[in-house]
């Protein structure tokens, strides 16, 4: 990169990470942007797979609200954790209406992913929103293209398993814990995380997600 190139980057403000193009004002988008995300309130998603809990998502994986994902989660622009924690509150604020006392208990990401991240991306948009259990851990994982859907299912239950001493204290509570992950697709790692808590006596009645992909 050229010394110009690389001086203005340093220097100008931020593009917006959604239309890159307009400067980024509050939490990475610009003010257009911003109003392209979701804001009808929360929708149910019911997952494909039986064993995954009842969804409920800030919207569809569409439009400024994948863009915003995917910058988030691929180019690490942590700017935009406060627009992406500040919808998944809203779903958690909607479950937790009908499920008293409730945890959220973010999908963890594998080591690589962590590693290559530099952090936990699901955990990093729940700390705000509080009352967070990690009790599960992701067991590295092969890559899934090419599979079967019962391969990937198997994968799946494969990847996830509960942190024991983690697991038993939140069970001793009773509280019911509400899973987190960022997109929902068939469901298959929630129903591989519900599988995970339940064993462990811990009560999985929903699930929140950022966006319910196809
Ligand atoms: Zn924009």
């Amino acid at each position: 990169m050229r010394l110009a190139e690389a001086l203005t980057e340093l220097f100008l403000p931020a593009a917006c990470a959604a239309c890159r193009e307009a400067p980024a004002s509050g939490r990475g988008l610009c003010a257009a942007c911003a109003a392209g995300l979701p804001d009808r309130g929360p929708v149910l998603a019911v997952p494909r797979e039986r064993q995954a809990p009842p969804t409920v998502v800030a919207g569809a994986y569409d439009g400024v609200l994948a863009e915003v994902l995917n910058e988030y989660k691929e180019r690490g622009r942590r700017e935009l954790a406060p627009a992406l924690s500040g919808l998944l509150e809203e779903a958690f604020a909607a479950v937790a209406e009908q499920v008293p006392g409730a945890v959220l208990v973010p999908i963890p990401a594998t080591r690589a992913a962590r590693r290559e991240r530099g952090f936990d991306h699901v955990a990093a948009l729940c700390r705000p929103i509080g009352r967070v259990r990690r009790c599960l851990r992701a067991r590295p994982r092969p890559d899934s293209v090419g599979l079967s859907p019962e391969q990937r299912r198997r994968q799946a239950r494969r990847s996830l398993v509960a942190v024991p001493s983690r697991a038993a204290a939140l069970a001793a509570t009773g509280r019911p814990a509400v899973l987190v992950d960022d997109i929902v697709t068939t469901g298959a790692t929630l129903a591989a995380a519900a599988a995970a808590l339940r064993s462990a006596g811990i009560a999985v009645p929903a699930a929140v997600a950022v966006a319910a992909g196809q």
